[in-house]
């Protein structure tokens, strides 16, 4: 093989001609501790950077730190992180055009994700990162290349990439296993969510996930206290959500919808520090909320929603222009098609019209007139009859009470257990109103059809995202900006490709449900790189999801079609 040395004649060979040159990089090279893998070479300085991979053989991590895939994925993150660091530690301020110079790994945010970017196993460590050639217009620099790769990547793969016994490996391996052993037995003790005494739930502001510093750290009020026992950590006390229908009340800016964020984020574990760490949320748990203008195919809303205006059946509700109330149906629809058990609801986001009707709006408006059966007459029945609990914040109406399993009031950011108060006030205030339905819940499993995936555009392939937000696919834009619980880019690129790969199970008799688990069995059994499409292989950027992620990209796809 190749070794280092080469690597750094043809650098110097390259040095000064045309950019086109740097693809005689590809290939692999021996350096004395690790082999470096020139995957793939950028066209221009401005183009995306080119993928490069680094294998360590010798790294020392001890077998059992990566023996469940908890460990594993924890630990690949650690790493990550470190040559994340590592990397700001030895490079100095890149120079030349374009991205030239940069390197970067796909380290993630606050939450701790399965990656594409590190990959460990008994034999061997990859990394993979991305680095911008360095060029001086379309002039490649080669001595800027060659120091960064044959003189500085060394330090920065001895740094990060070798266990040395450092005790904070450990421990973040075992917080996130406490966190997913809490998680587990969150069903046998029946409860939906934890949030362990001492959590900081806010965060520094809309568009930064860090923790508010000085926040008020969270506290069960005694009644809903309880112990569960981690495997690192012994017992660890705080507030269980029980299953069935729970509100969060409370004055405005008392802290209820950061409390219901921080169950929305409970589905993912988190880093040490993060505030957030010991608060866990089964993973089914899906944010519904009004997402008017999205795009709805053949979804069966009709126990929720029932012969609108000009319209025979809803049992089949297609349009391109949902309105609050049927978009708000379709979400909760949808996630229960997926296999959700657990609904998340703030009011802040919701459409009242499909949340509530009250006494008096009943005797105006008659209920034959009124083809929306409101959320609270149904939200009982989904518990009873389907299993799946509602977690709400609803400091607006007092109707749901009734409904209520559990009642939480938020007070200067601290919880309370209202239920038996709730109780006494719904006797002594009636609230008149009737229950409206006309027929029990049920919905129907959809199957999408091939035809729904196009990656092309004319003759070339499209699958990629824009941030976290959007998916593009041929000439397809799939907004998931209403998508709460999709956290990360990589999350985005990584469904992207999923969208991609599913359409192989897209035979016209398998449903959505069934087209998921597919999906999952081969992320289970074959890692994220399964995903990768023809000519994308080794992949440095993508980061585990869930099934009610895709299902919500194939959803807001606005070409879906649906047998
Ligand atoms: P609500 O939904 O009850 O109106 P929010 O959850 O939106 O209230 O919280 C209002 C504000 O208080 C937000 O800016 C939030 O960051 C902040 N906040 C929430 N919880 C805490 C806390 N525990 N300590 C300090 N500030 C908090
Ligand atoms: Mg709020």
């Amino acid at each position: 093989m190749k070794d280092d040395h080469y690597l750094a004649r043809i650098l110097g060979r390259i040095h000064g001609r045309g950019y086109k040159a740097y693809q005689d990089l590809r290939g692999s090279y021996q350096f004395n501790q690790f082999t470096l893998h020139v995957d793939h070479v950028q066209r221009d300085p401005y183009a995306s950077p080119s993928h490069l991979r680094v294998e360590v053989e010798d790294h020392h991590y001890p077998p059992h730190f990566f023996s469940t895939s908890i460990r594993r994925v924890a630990l690949e993150d650690y790493i990550a992180r470190s040559f994340q660091r590592s990397i700001h530690a030895h490079l100095t301020r890149p120079r030349g055009s374009g991205r030239s110079g940069v390197m970067r790994i796909d380290a993630g945010g606050q939450e701790i994700l399965e990656r594409s970017c590190v990959n460990i196993n008994p034999e061997n460590l990859e990394i993979r990162f991305t680095l911008g050639l360095s060029a001086k217009g379309r002039k490649i620099m080669g001595e800027d290349t060659k120091k960064i790769l044959v003189e500085i990547l060394p330090h920065i793969v001895d740094d990060s990439c070798f266990f040395t016994g450092n005790p904070e490996v450990e421990s973040h391996l075992h917080l996130a296993e406490d966190a997913q052993a809490i998680r587990e037995e969150l069903y046998i003790e029946g409860l939906v969510a934890f949030i362990a005494n001492g959590s900081t739930l806010p965060r520094r502001s809309g568009i930064c996930s860090q923790p508010l510093s000085g926040a008020v750290p969270f506290k069960s009020p005694e009644s809903l206290r309880i112990s569960l026992n981690s495997p690192n950590q012994g017992l660890i006390t705080g507030m269980g959500i029980p299953e069935g229908v729970t509100l969060i009340v409370g004055g405005g800016y008392h802290g209820k919808s950061t409390l219901l964020q921080a169950v929305e984020a409970g589905v993912y574990n988190h880093l040490p520090g993060d505030g957030r760490e010991l608060v866990v949320t089964r993973e089914s748990a899906v944010k519904i909320r009004a997402e008017d203008g999205r795009s709805i195919q053949k979804t069966d809303i009709n126990s929720f929603i029932h012969e609108p205006p000009f319209m025979k059946s809803t049992k089949e509700f297609s349009t391109q222009n949902a309105s609050g109330s049927t978009s708000q149906a379709a979400n909760i629809v949808e996630a229960l098609e997926a296999g959700s058990q657990l609904l998340l609801f703030d009011e802040d986001t919701s459409a009242t019209n499909f949340m509530i009707r009250d006494e008096r709006m009943q005797a105006l408006v008659k209920s034959n007139q009124e083809p929306i059966t409101p959320y609270l007459d149904r939200v009982q029945e989904l518990y009873d009859q389907e299993g799946v609990s509602t977690v709400m914040v609803m400091g607006g109406s007092g109707d749901y009470f009734e409904v209520a399993h559990t009642i939480i009031m938020m007070d200067c950011y601290q919880p309370h257990n209202r239920t038996l108060e709730a109780r006494k006030v719904a006797q002594q205030i009636p609230t008149g109103r009737s229950r409206e339905v006309p027929y029990p819940f049920s919905y129907r499993h959809r199957t999408p059809l091939k035809e729904s995936i196009n990656p092309y555009r004319g003759r070339r392939m499209k699958i990629s995202n824009r941030g976290k937000d959007t998916i593009l696919l041929g000439s397809d834009t799939i907004d998931l900006s209403q998508v709460k619980q999709l956290v990360d880019p990589s999350q985005t690129r990584a469904l992207a490709y999923a969208l991609y790969h599913a359409q192989k199970y897209m035979d016209g008799h398998s449903t959505l449900r069934e087209i998921l688990s597919r999906l999952e069995a081969d992320l289970e059994r074959k890692g994220l790189d399964v995903l990768s499409p023809p000519g994308r292989e080794n992949p440095p950027d993508l980061a585990g999801f869930r099934p009610f992620e895709l299902a919500a990209a194939l959803n807001r796809l606005r070409s879906l079609s649906i047998k």
